[in-house]
């Protein structure tokens, strides 16, 4: 897999301006990742034999099946099944006991339930991509009123740049941390004002045609996108 479908330039996701940019990142390498695999993946067996071992999580699978290639999935998850057949629920270990046998399946099983390719990828990319990121908001000023402008920062991802922060130049880090916290805040403000608007106009004094709904109509899709990052 080249890495180069992997490489999402940093400045380009922050001059969107939209959303949450942690999100808008991870939302573009899904989709390199997804149409990746489901396509110029199916031509190399190193590819192939890392998704037999780590399959998917739900949240991809769900996104390779809205692609039009269903016979690329379809045999993805051939050679998947078989590799479970073949690695997991064998009958190897003929002098083992049940009981190690048992506990050895349930181990193997653990781990690919709780695998995906996809989140692997995203996870290597993220940790260069936030590299770039810290390394651009310490040389550059641009680059931090760039990143003080942003809409806001969703809940998870917020704790995800705080967490990763620590490893930030001391200069740089708790500007950069002041900047994540004022960026959820400002949108949390203005969520709750949507959303308690959102339930006020169930008031009947609210009702008729020209009842107004003000920026409320879709505060419930932000406020769970804000919460969950989807
Ligand atoms: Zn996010
Ligand atoms: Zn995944």
């Amino acid at each position: 897999m080249r890495e180069s479908i992997l490489t999402i330039p940093v400045n380009e996701i922050f001059e969107k301006k939209c959303g949450c940019p942690v999100c808008a990142m991870r939302d573009e390498l899904e989709q390199h990742a997804v149409e990746y695999i489901m396509g110029a993946a199916m031509m190399e067996p190193d590819v192939r034999i890392e998704t037999n071992k780590t399959g998917f999580c739900k949240e991809h699978f769900e996104q390779m099946r809205s692609c039009k290639n269903r016979l690329s999935l379809a045999l993805m998850l051939q050679t998947h099944l078989q590799e479970l057949q073949k690695n997991v629920f064998n009958d190897k270990g003929f002098f083992e006991t049940k009981d190690s046998k048992n506990r050895k399946t349930t181990e193997r099983v653990a781990r690919i339930v709780n695998d995906c390719f996809v989140c692997n990828k995203i996870e290597w990319a993220f940790t260069r991509w936030l590299t770039n990121m810290f390394d651009l908001y310490r040389n550059e000023r641009e680059f931090r009123e760039l990143f003080r402008e942003q809409e806001y920062l969703c809940l998870p991802h917020y704790r995800t740049l705080m967490r990763r922060s620590e490893e930030m130049d001391k200069g740089y880090k708790n500007e950069f941390r002041e900047s994540c916290t004022e960026l959820v805040k400002g949108y949390l403000n203005e969520l709750e004002k949507d959303i308690s608007h959102y339930c006020k106009m169930y008031d009947y004094r609210n009702t008729g045609k020209d009842a107004d709904w003000g920026n409320s109509k879709d505060s419930i899709e932000r406020a769970i996108k804000f919460l969950t990052t989807r």
